[in-house]
């Protein structure tokens, strides 16, 4: 039986794929510069134009949207969660020879492939963002599922790489960010979800100093995410904020373009950065949020969470 889904949520999870590939793409150019750099570079970098460290194209996207799309496709073609697909799709992409990839997903996906394992030991120092970057597709299939539902589910792909309870708790509040945008949540709705995570882990707390050049660690990640996203009352001026802070922009970008994607919804994104953005990408991000939704609201007809 074919499933009928609200169009409204359909197009916010559209934005929200969207979303994380343009942040990924404005992030890139200036990964690993400082703001004082890029302010001496671009002014203010608000252009999709490519280059920085990797030297992309214009409108190319990293591994924050690579490995996202490596997930959704395993959810897909498997036909709900299972880590060893998951995992086969993260090692197939790295086979592709992407552009970039982080140390910490090199070495789980090595170990994956030597040994089969799925779950890295947990690791006190795995508490970088590269689970949270690819967590979109979760999000999406798991719409209407509850908390620790979600979070099961989240821990499924992220510890095939990085097995780590900060960089957990980070992630199941950024998929309910992203699930509160999708139900047409309010901006208070948004910082309640906030405002419990940094009462559960007070590392997080983000209303102290700027967040400038946030690292690869997830808590400066997030609190440059935080910051940009209830400092701003567009997607377009959230994301601007957020990568001009430098760092790890691409990531940053990417996590902010999903949630801002979901909560301002498909006409928020600006029409010359989707111009921009790779025609194939965008094509597949769609493709894959439409169909990661219907999956989704079958497992939750059938009752079936698998989980
Ligand atoms: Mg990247």
């Amino acid at each position: 039986m074919p499933t009928v889904l609200d169009p409204k949520i359909e197009q916010r999870a559209i934005a929200a794929y969207l979303g994380l590939a343009l942040g990924d793409a404005l992030g890139a150019t200036v990964e690993f510069m400082t703001p004082r750099e890029i302010q001496e570079h671009y002014g203010v970098h608000r252009a999709l134009i490519g280059g920085g460290w990797l030297r992309l194209p214009k409108g190319r996207v990293t591994d924050d949207t690579e490995m996202s799309l490596a997930l959704g496709h395993a959810i897909l073609t498997h036909g709900g969660l299972d880590a060893r697909a998951i995992a086969e799709a993260f090692s197939d992409w790295m086979r592709r020879k992407p552009v970039d990839i982080g140390h910490t997903v090199r070495r789980g996906l090595s170990l994956y492939r030597r040994t089969g394992v799925t779950a890295m030991p947990e690791h006190e120092f795995d508490a970088g963002n590269g689970a949270c970057m690819r967590c979109l597709p979760i999000a999406l299939y798991m719409l209407g599922a509850t908390t620790d539902q979600l979070d099961r589910a989240n821990q499924l792909q992220a510890h095939i790489t990085h097995h780590n309870a900060l960089s957990d708790r980070g992630t199941l509040t950024v998929l309910q960010l992203v699930h509160c945008g999708l139900r047409g949540g309010s901006r208070e709705d948004l910082h309640a979800c906030i405002t419990a995570l940094v009462a559960a882990e007070p590392r997080f707390a983000f209303d102290g100093r700027r967040q400038d050049n946030p690292g690869g660690y997830i808590v400066e990640t997030l609190r440059a995410v935080f910051q940009a996203l209830l400092s701003t009352t567009s997607f377009e001026a959230a994301l601007i904020d957020v990568v001009n802070r430098g760092g790890d922009a691409d990531t940053t970008g990417a996590i902010l373009g999903m949630i801002a994607g979901a909560f301002y919804g498909l006409d928020a994104l600006p029409m010359r950065w989707l111009k921009a953005l790779e025609r194939e990408t965008a094509q597949h991000c769609q493709r894959q949020a439409v169909a990661l939704l219907a999956l989704g609201a079958g497992r939750e007809q059938l009752g079936n969470i698998g989980l």
